[in-house]
């Protein structure tokens, strides 16, 4: 069991994320944004891909993706169905990709629908569990069950009760591993906190008689921000105006109509109320023009954000010299698009809008909003939860840093990983791993750790290049490496190390050193780099000191040997032939073999305790 990484880690990145169980693909998220996921990097076959919800960084490469695997199930909610239509033909891939209305229509008409609560069943030992997500219409959590582990992704949620998409529910039933976003914001702004200041704009402008202009993206938000401030209306905390919906915002209004039935925030009764009450009014593309011109102030929403081209751009065109009406938009804008030069100018400074300039006499601003939460609620659910384990993706790299330090300083009990691009997990140890976090008991170091030299020793005995290298990047890939640099757990690391070194170099009842000895050197300058010269020498201190005891151990197949190893040296020559290698290998360490003699007498003092072993130790010591 794996999961890659394959995109979505970084910000700006479109999500794909790949599970591999019993050699199947299983793909979750599949997006566009800027650019594809780097599809050569699925390197198994896909025969299932599940879609949290409709938003490109989400959906977008679909049909891309189902080129690759005609065969593969989809499966997503009847609304991210609907929406994702137009996401996907909203998108510039269709020109890039050139994918024809008919291959959308094809991929999007055979998707499997998933329903909250009801599970969907992967061949003997899968089951997923699709969850209320909050963040737009139809958006989808997805917990998953492979044997007795439970994993949760989350696509993208809310962490408050959105108007209209309501909020994301973190299930109790103990949660093994969350492979969550975290788009959370650093600051204390929410959508309320936002959408305070945006109405005292509204308000201003209206006041001023002035059109309010919101070029935004076509699902989720707009619905959101246009149901509120409707409701606001009918509360009277605003003067009644139009409130327009245009370009794709009104496509998507129209699933939302279709849909109503599904939303879970608290203004969704109000929804009904106001769409009835004609508070919010699509314009249709032969209305456009007129309705540019009222005389009567308005609020319109429409698309796209970034005023590339299409309906935004026309009502910005046609208002950027009015200097009662403003322009509001919610997110980041992209780079060298006409939304970042108005926000940049300066009051009449001239924009030029594809060959005719106009000065900017317009208000301007931008006010973000975050659907997602801040990371105070993000913490506060997390500490709430019984989740072993968190991986981060999906999120800015400043809130994913300031969630690692908490996390390294308040939930020291639970695993944290904030994987990159391409990362890949071994997810069986990974679970190991979260559920044993809580009380970073010896044995997972001690299972990962035999781990690591069954897999090297494997690579020396074929004379495989290993360096210091590889063992680290080992070492960071299994989580042991956080571990090793909490300074109490760097002696059992080294010895647990040794131990199975010695334990994959045994064979015909003796140990060749060359081996552990190779392994403790790599492993010493990797410990020495984290933890200084003084703190390896004390190890390699320790283990010189320990020698006869240990030989002692393999000769009565006593202590550690025994219980973990089993391993035993039988007979004398045999244990020359050890202590001759461990001289020829450890010397370099100033690591001494101990005497035969040594070990002998050691021996003997067991027997007194322990006359039971007396047999073993006259096999091998009878000649002397
Ligand atoms: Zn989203
Ligand atoms: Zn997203």
């Amino acid at each position: 069991m794996k999961i890659k990484f394959i995109s979505g880690c970084s910000i700006g990145k479109p999500n794909l994320i790949l599970f591999s169980v019993n050699n199947e693909g299983i793909v979750f998220d599949c997006g566009y944004q800027y650019e594809m996921p780097d599809f050569t990097k699925i390197d198994k076959e896909v025969k299932h891909i599940f879609i949290t919800h409709a938003h490109a960084d989400h959906v977008g490469s679909l049909t891309i993706l189902k080129r690759m695997f005609p065969d593969a199930n989809v499966y997503m909610s009847e609304p991210t169905k609907e929406l994702s239509k137009i996401t996907i033909s909203n998108l510039e891939i269709k020109q890039k990709y050139r994918i024809p209305k008919k291959e959308i229509d094809e991929v999007i008409e055979t998707v499997n629908f998933v329903k909250e609560g009801e599970i969907i069943k992967i061949g003997d030992n899968i089951k997923v569990l699709p969850i209320q997500a909050g963040h737009i219409l139809g958006a989808l959590s997805y917990l998953i069950r492979i044997d007795s582990e439970l994993i949760l992704y989350t696509g993208d949620i809310s962490l408050m009760n959105l108007p209209l998409a309501g909020q994301f529910f973190l299930p109790q039933t103990g949660t093994d591993l969350l492979i969550s976003e975290c788009n959370f914001s650093l600051g204390e702004e929410t959508f309320f906190k936002s959408m305070e200041k945006i109405i005292q704009i509204i308000s201003n402008t209206i006041k001023l008689k002035g059109k309010v202009i919101m070029p935004i993206p076509a699902i989720g938000r707009a619905q959101e921000i246009a149901t509120y401030l409707a409701s606001k209306i009918l509360s009277n905390e605003l003067p009644r105006v139009n409130i327009f919906i245009d370009g794709s915002v009104r496509d998507a209004f129209k699933i939302y109509d279709r849909y109503y039935l599904m939303l879970k925030g608290y203004l969704k009764d109000t929804y009904l109320n106001v769409k009835s009450a004609g508070l919010i009014k699509e314009v249709s593309d032969v209305m456009r023009k007129d309705i540019i011109k009222s005389e009567q102030p308005y609020i319109v929403l429409t698309t796209p954000a970034n005023l590339r081209h299409g309906p935004s751009l026309i009502y910005v065109q046609e208002y950027i010299l009015d200097e009662r009406s403003t322009v509001i938009f919610t997110g980041k804008v992209e780079e060298k698009t006409i939304a970042k030069k108005l926000i940049m100018a300066r009051k009449g400074e001239l924009i030029d809008f594809e060959g005719v300039a106009l000065g900017k006499r317009c208000g301007v601003h931008l006010i973000e909003i975050n659907e997602h939460g801040n990371v105070s609620d993000y913490l506060q659910l997390i500490k709430k939860s019984s989740v072993k384990g968190v991986i981060l993706t999906h999120g800015n790299d400043l809130t994913k840093e300031f969630l690692s330090n908490i996390f390294a300083k308040d939930f020291q009990n639970i695993y944290l990983s904030v994987p990159k691009e391409l990362d890949e997990l071994n997810l069986e140890l990974t679970l190991k791993v979260c559920k044993k976090m809580q009380i970073m008991e010896e044995e997972v170091l001690d299972f990962l750790i035999e781990r690591m030299n069954k897999e090297f020793k494997g690579l020396f005995d074929e004379r495989k290049t290993i360096n210091e290298e590889n063992i680290l990047k080992w070492l960071e890939n299994q989580e042991i490496l956080h571990q090793i640099k909490n300074h109490e757990k760097v002696k059992s690391v080294f010895f647990i190390a040794f131990r199975y070194a010695v334990k994959y170099s045994y064979r015909d009842n003796a140990i060749d050193f060359t081996y552990p000895a190779f392994i403790l050197e790599n492993l010493a300058n990797i410990l020495e780099k984290i933890h200084g010269k003084s703190a390896i020498k004390m190890l390699f201190d320790q283990l010189n000191e320990t020698a006869p005891k240990f030989f002692k151990n393999l000769v009565l197949k006593g202590g550690t040997m025994k219980a973990q190893l089993n391993i035993e040296i039988s007979s004398l020559s045999k244990l020359k032939e050890t202590l001759k290698s461990f001289e020829e290998n450890f010397s370099r360490f100033n690591i001494k073999a101990p005497s035969i003699e040594e070990i002998k007498k050691l021996c003997e003092e067991e027997i007194k305790i322990n006359p039971d072993l007396r047999s073993v130790y006259e096999r091998v010591f009878k000649e002397i």
